[in-house]
């Protein structure tokens, strides 16, 4: 009953674009989340905003649901299709179109790598500030889609904080722009706004348009080595309250630092109780003040040492401990399950103590790292999911966690969006009535609900 679909839409991108076979759909069929698995029915490359819009034409004609992938590295499971669906994999539409060095603006294609975005800006002396751990691999509309956050978040904000404009494929096919290059605009609701963050479900992203910033003339990173996470909470505390925004604060635990200095062999101590990493970027003066004054900050509330990195170099090697945390956590056991709960600064500390002894209580590994500037947390349960009595006190303690982040205020993510990992967590953050607005603007825009139907909530 698909054939017909199938060789309109292979009219549309070629017969070359299209997969159908069942050894060529598995690698489609999941994310970066763990346990998530579907087959799709094809999997399509289109190369432009036009193609993307015909094939949408196509599955609305149809009623076949469609699902849109940049490169599958989300985390809560927003590219996992749906049975008899069609993945979008929007790769192929990889051209920066513009840098506008006058208006410091930049114009790309969806399934631009981020980190090209960056290093296209820095050809200008410029930079794109928001930098998710993933940035070697990810899309730029991915990103937006899950409006990315980034170890930058402290000082420069994330993704939403940089989009001016989108160019949008509506669930009917329909392409609209919406945004442009003025710094001010307030000519009717902000429509861009409602798609930086929607995942998917709303519209397929086909073109960014990006605001820039002038690159930093300087920056300095350092590490402060602790014995007690209490005394690293009380250092974050303190550099803020010293009106200090530095742009990079982030925290492991002593078994993230463990994991990642047996993966990497940075020369880190494996008996601290936690590791801040921070970065402070603008003029070398301004730099050289704030490193000095953050080291000391440091030293006041109890770090055991702290290394200022002596270059550029070495600064990179040190940020590598924090930008290596995932993959290293990720080698312990064979299931990985990255958590994203984010809590006001103020209950950090006794956040992470939560969660440590959540995972005692549950005789659970839990190594946890994160945007401790942004109070955005990773706990991340090492586990196997072939052990069905380990995976049930994985789903105990997740309850905990996130029932305790909500009571203190928090939110169930920080970035990695709610697709189907947080749609059961997501009612309870929200009250009756704007969870159903969240509803009603979903059933505005796509009422058959054919736009990565199940996302967000069911
Ligand atoms: C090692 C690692 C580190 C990470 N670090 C961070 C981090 O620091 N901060 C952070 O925020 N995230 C992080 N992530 C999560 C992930 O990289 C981000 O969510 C990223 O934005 C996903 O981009 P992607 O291109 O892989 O999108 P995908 O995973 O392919 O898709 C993500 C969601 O966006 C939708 N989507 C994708 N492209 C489009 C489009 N063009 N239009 C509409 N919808 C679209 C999909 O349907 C899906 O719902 C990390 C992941 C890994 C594996």
């Amino acid at each position: 009953m698909y054939e017909d679909f199938l060789s309109s839409i292979a009219g549309v991108v070629g017969a070359d674009q299209v997969l159908t076979g069942d050894e060529d759909l598995v690698p489609y069929g999941f994310d970066g989340t763990a346990v998530l698995k579907q087959r799709p029915l094809c999997v399509v490359f289109p190369a432009d905003s036009l193609q993307v819009s015909g094939c949408v034409k196509l599955a609305a004609l149809h009623a076949v649901p469609v699902v849109a992938r940049g490169s599958g590295t989300g985390l809560s499971g927003g590219s996992v299709p749906v049975e008899k669906s069609m993945v979008l994999v929007l790769t192929r539409l990889d051209k920066i179109l513009e840098v506008d060095e006058r208006n410091l603006t930049l114009r790309a294609q969806c399934g631009v790598i981020t980190k090209e975005v960056d290093d296209a800006a820095g050809r200008f002396g410029l930079f794109y500030p928001p930098d998710p751990g993933s940035m070697k691999i990810s899309t730029i509309g991915g990103n937006v889609a899950e409006n990315s956050g980034g170890l930058r978040g402290l000082k420069y904000g994330v993704t939403r904080d940089y989009v001016m404009g989108l160019t949008v494929v509506l669930p009917d096919g329909r392409l609209v722009e919406l945004g442009n290059k003025c710094v001010k605009d307030v000519a009717g609701y902000s429509m861009k706004d409602l798609f930086i963050g929607s995942e998917g479900t709303l519209g397929i992203i086909t073109e960014v348009l990006l605001k820039l910033l002038p690159k930093p003339q300087a920056r300095r990173t350092m590490l402060a080595l602790y014995d007690s996470m209490e005394a690293a909470a009380e250092t974050v505390s303190a550099i803020i309250a010293a009106k200090i925004i530095p742009c990079t604060l982030e925290f492991l635990d002593r078994m993230t630092v463990g994991c990642v200095e047996d993966y990497a062999k940075i020369g880190l101590p494996t008996d601290v109780e936690a590791l801040l990493l921070i970065e402070t970027d603008g003029h070398p003066v301004a730099v050289e003040d704030e490193t000095v004054r953050m080291r000391d900050i440091a030293l006041k509330f109890g770090a055991r040492e702290v290394k200022v990195a002596v270059d550029e170099a070495e600064g990179a090697r040190l940020a590598s401990a924090r930008r290596q945390a995932f993959s290293a956590l990720a080698r312990v056991k064979p299931t990985t399950i990255l958590e994203d709960v984010t809590v006001p600064r103020s209950e950090l500390a006794r956040m992470v103590k939560f969660i440590r002894l959540t995972a005692e209580r549950h005789r659970l590994l839990i190594g946890t790292f994160g945007h401790m500037g942004d109070g955005n947390l990773h706990p991340t349960f090492l586990t196997d999911e072939r052990d069905i009595e380990e995976m049930h006190r994985v789903e105990l303690a997740l309850e905990e966690i996130v029932e305790e982040t909500l009571a203190v205020g928090g939110t169930v993510t920080g970035e990695h969006g709610v697709g189907l990992a947080k749609k059961v967590f997501l009612k309870r953050q929200f009250s009756e009535a704007s969870y159903e607005l969240m509803r009603e603007v979903k059933r505005a825009l796509d009422p058959r609900g054919l736009l990565n139907p199940g996302k967000i909530f069911d």
